[in-house]
């Protein structure tokens, strides 16, 4: 999706400032937005998302439960351009929600200790995000920024992007999705501190309800120093403004 063309960097650079200037009251409203939303859920049976079996019994539910959307949208679900759509849209919900058959602490329970002391920041940005609002199972799509500054270990960075991937690939809201990959760095790998930033459009704004189709929301979560120290949080934030990614 065009998330790459659209994208706000100056929308990010006015929410730095935004942040610099109100970091205090920010931090606070957005560990408000957060609270209740930090529990862990449950895994179920590990499975990487091309395990799909079109003849299990859920599989044979669901296509059904399809088929019958078809007819209430007002569709001939029998007509020969239908007849494997259900199997479809079910293969693709299951690529779409493999995240919960995947266990976001599994890719950092590996770590490395011999990085010679090496405990200044760590920045991933500009990792794409696709996810799917709970409230309406449409998706959202954006920029995902995610940094720690390390306290004795490190993990390999794939594995960040992996924790933010896990994450996304179930229902979510944007809040939740953001509060979630923060805390289970944080738990996970007790840095000095965490730092997640995520940009996205929601489709179920664009296209629906107030039909925003411009409108980006700007989450963030921090832990630790970049909690605590204004002069961490500016260091991340001036990197972030300095975007390597950026045309
Ligand atoms: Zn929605």
């Amino acid at each position: 999706m065009a998330a790459d063309s659209g994208f706000p960097w100056d929308g990010i650079e006015s929410f730095i400032f935004r942040m610099l200037r109100h970091a205090g009251h920010l931090v606070s409203l957005l560990e408000l937005s957060v609270l209740n939303l930090t529990r862990r859920s449950p895994v179920l049976e590990p499975r990487p998302y091309t395990d799909f079996d079109p003849d299990s019994d859920a599989s044979i539910e669901a296509m059904a439960h399809v088929k019958s959307l078809l007819g209430f949208i007002g569709e001939d679900p029998e007509r020969e351009g239908l007849l494997d759509t259900p199997k479809r849209v079910v293969k693709a919900m299951n690529e779409h929600y493999w995240g919960y058959h995947a266990d976001p602490f599994e890719p950092l329970a590996r770590t490395f200790s011999e990085v010679e002391n090496y405990d200044e920041l760590v920045l991933l940005q500009n990792m794409d995000i696709q996810s799917h609002c709970e409230h309406h199972m449409v998706p959202f799509v954006g920029k995902a920024h995610v940094a720690y500054i390390p306290s004795g270990k490190v993990v390999g960075l794939s594995k960040l992007a992996r924790v933010v991937e896990i994450f996304s690939k179930r229902l979510q809201v944007q809040e939740k999705l953001t509060a979630q990959i923060a805390n289970t760095i944080q738990e996970a790998l007790q840095p000095q501190g965490v730092a997640v930033i995520i940009q996205a459009r929601h489709f179920c704004m664009c296209y629906r309800g107030v039909k925003q189709s411009n409108a980006w929301t700007t989450t963030s979560k921090l832990h630790g120093v970049f909690l605590e120290n204004p002069a961490a949080r500016m260091e991340l934030l001036t990197l972030i403004g300095s975007n390597p990614g950026r045309d």
